[in-house]
């Protein structure tokens, strides 16, 4: 299996190649050249495997240079009870009859990111001591993939994670978490900005090429390719507990930020996973409903950006979508750089009036959703009154919009992408009461923390790392 850039500036590579880097050379995002195909038999055959053992299926399909043994190794050390409290890993729970919840927050940080970046902390480590290498990882999070990464790297032999966030647009216990670590090798920089400008300078520090050779940047933010393959194996696992019938549509619902989840639910139904509707559920930042709603793809600025309730969806700028266009346009690279020129001149692409639009909703099953504060409080209050089961802020507006996609006779699936926990604040409004809390974690806040805050400003950045790193 070799990697390639969607903007068609990279000769092929190797799973081990392309891991540890962030965007490939070109400026495109990393895809492999074919997807692996998985058909129903196979499906069949998969629905009495464990969680490691189905993630071993997939992953080794996607990282054919590492020795399968290897593959089944590391994705045990990744997903065991210890980390995960329980043997199934992501439990699988019915609302009422036909309305599930995948349980993806059940990692060391209560987010669905720990999924994904257990396992990349496996295969880093494994890769780099492979090699003799090391890297330093610099990231951009608006809360949960930052502190995934951390308590995944933290420790870890050749790492050094850098990892930016929005200054003051954390929860306190996001901040907490991540800036309690007190491990050498993580470094927390709070920049005064939100979440893309923390991804722009990301972005900057990654196009700078000498720079990045010199100090071996690498990257584990949503772009990464193996967080991507991590996320398939959990489509796969929902759809085989919830199918009545192999071959039968499952529909899913995603609380949507970066696209780097419901990318991953686009992968599996590109292997066959008989997926019906992927429905991308946005929060009051509605780049992505529009998107699907009209075909125009708009970015905004930080400005324009809005801290909500549900803040690790405020993002104006969906990376991933690059790899769904990429595919929705036959994988035409010049054609795909070209729109990627055009957001970078004039903001956006419109695919209104084009056979793509039709397309993305038709053969390859999108749909979308937003919610508002209101609607979100409104979700977690009828949650608790009617299932019992309180919601996070993300999860409730995932929930808000599968209520408003269910069809008639097919399963839906919504994926919870954080425990409410993390999110206090909004639990109290709604609810009157703190969300329970994992007794480990109940001194969180009062922890020492350390961060640095720094300006919204690339160099500023490249100088911290230049005199850290010396
Ligand atoms: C990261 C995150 C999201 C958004 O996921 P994307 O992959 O960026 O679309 C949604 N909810 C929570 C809790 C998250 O941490």
């Amino acid at each position: 299996m070799q990697y390639i850039s969607t903007r068609g500036g990279m000769a092929p590579q190797a799973f081990s190649d392309i891991l540890l880097g962030g965007l490939a050379p070109d400026g495109g995002l990393v895809v492999p050249e074919v997807y692996p195909q998985v058909d129903n038999a196979t499906l069949q055959a998969w629905r009495s495997l464990s969680y490691p053992q189905l993630a071993y299926e997939i992953v080794s399909r996607f990282a054919t240079d590492i020795p399968a043994a290897d593959v089944r190794r590391l994705v045990e050390a990744a997903y065991t009870r210890d980390a995960f409290g329980s043997d199934e890993i992501t439990p699988l729970t019915e609302l009422e009859p036909g309305l599930h919840l995948l349980h993806l927050s059940n990692g060391p940080t209560l987010a669905f990111k720990d999924i994904a970046m257990q396992l990349l902390g496996q295969l880093f480590e494994y890769v780099l001591a492979r090699r003799g290498e090391s890297v330093n990882i610099v990231g951009a999070t608006s809360g949960d993939t930052g502190s995934a990464a951390e308590y995944a790297m933290r420790g870890k032999q050749g790492v050094n994670v850098f990892m930016l966030s929005p200054h003051g647009r954390m929860s306190p216990f996001q901040r907490a978490q991540m800036f309690s670590l007190q491990d050498a090798n993580i470094h927390n920089l709070a920049v005064e900005g939100t979440f893309d400008d923390c991804q722009d300078i990301v972005k900057a520090i990654n196009n700078d090429a000498s720079f990045k050779a010199s100090y071996k940047i690498s990257a584990v933010n949503s772009i990464n390719w193996g967080r991507i393959v991590a996320q398939v194996v959990y489509y796969f696992r929902a759809y085989l507990k919830v199918a009545s019938k192999i071959g039968d549509p499952v529909d899913f619902v995603v609380p949507s930020g970066n696209f780097g989840n419901i990318c991953a639910g686009h992968i599996a139904r590109q292997m066959g996973l008989p997926i019906g509707k992927l429905v991308v559920a946005t929060n009051e930042n509605d780049v992505l409903d529009e998107f699907f709603k009209t075909g125009r793809y708009t970015v905004r600025g930080s400005a324009a950006t809005h801290a909500t309730s549900s803040p690790s969806m405020d993002i104006s700028k969906a990376s991933n979508l690059e790899r769904f266009v990429f595919d929705l346009i036959d994988r035409d690279s010049a054609a795909l750089a070209g729109l990627w020129r055009e957001v970078d001149s004039t903001g956006g692409f419109d695919f209104g009036k084009t056979p793509s639009f039709a397309r993305m909703v038709g053969e390859f099953g999108f749909s979308s959703g937003k919610s508002t504060h209101a609607d979100r409080i409104a979700t977690i209050r009828s949650a608790k009154s009617r299932w019992n089961v309180v919601l996070d802020p993300h999860t409730a507006d995932g929930v808000k919009v599968a209520l408003e996609s269910r069809r008639p006779g097919v399963p839906m699936v919504t994926l919870e992408t954080a425990l409410p926990a993390k999110f206090e604040a909004t639990i109290l409004e709604a609810l009157g009461e703190q969300p329970p809390r994992p007794a480990e974690l109940a001194d969180l806040e009062s922890r020492p923390q350390r961060s640095s805050v720094m300006p919204n400003d690339a160099d500023a950045i490249k100088q911290y790392l230049i005199s850290t790193l010396a």
